[in-house]
């Protein structure tokens, strides 16, 4: 069973003006089916074509004759995973469950918003920003390239922002921090996080 590029939960225009179409032409119309595409065809053949992409995520992590795998496996699940961390007329302070453990965990919101904003405007190069639930604690972390807190048996993930370039280049050129300050305060989906957090 070959991986397929999931539907996006939302029209391409639907997170404009934040993010426009175009944005999303290229980063879910390209850049995202691109690594569906490139893992299909390392798997072509192989054993580990009929397993679930987590098993395959987890399967090639950390082993780097399975780099290829990993990071094309890998960055499948992130970008899946950070379509539903936004939604249209999101953003803004959250909700919830998530609400009360931010408070625990961080201090309060803005305790909250200076440490993700942090962790994304200082990934250097190419990485994602999440916010997880680890040990029994909220947590912010950063990762490089296509690294995912999936790997981790103690983080379950609540919500992950892009910071590679093709993110925000075209809609806010070399404006990362722009960028981090607009996911946060139109786009972050806090009913996804809630989710996921009921299930940690
Ligand atoms: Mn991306």
């Amino acid at each position: 069973m070959a991986i397929t590029l999931p539907p996006l939960p939302y029209a391409r225009n639907a997170l404009a003006p934040h993010i426009s179409e175009e944005t999303l032409n290229f980063h879910y119309g390209k850049h995202h089916q691109a690594y569906v595409d490139n893992l299909n065809k390392l798997l072509d053949g192989k054993p580990e074509a009929k397993a679930s992409l987590e098993d395959i995520i987890k399967g090639s992590a950390g082993d780097a004759a399975k780099a290829g795998v990993f990071n094309n496996a890998a960055q499948v699940w992130n970008h899946t995973f950070y379509w539903h961390s936004m939604k249209p007329n999101g953003g803004g302070a959250p909700t919830g469950a998530v609400a009360e453990a931010i408070k625990k965990d961080f201090g309060g919101y803005d305790e909250f918003k200076q440490a993700f904003s942090q962790a994304g405007a200082t990934q250097f190069g190419s990485g994602w920003a999440w916010l997880v639930a680890a040990n029994g604690k909220l947590e912010v972390r950063k990762t490089p390239n296509a690294e995912t807190p999936l790997t981790d048996k103690n983080a379950t993930s609540l919500l992950t922002m892009d910071v590679w370039e093709h993110a925000y280049y075209l809609d806010f050129q070399n404006r990362r921090p722009d960028y981090i300050g607009t996911f946060l305060g139109h786009l972050v989906n806090w009913d996804f996080a809630n989710a996921n957090l009921a299930k940690a």
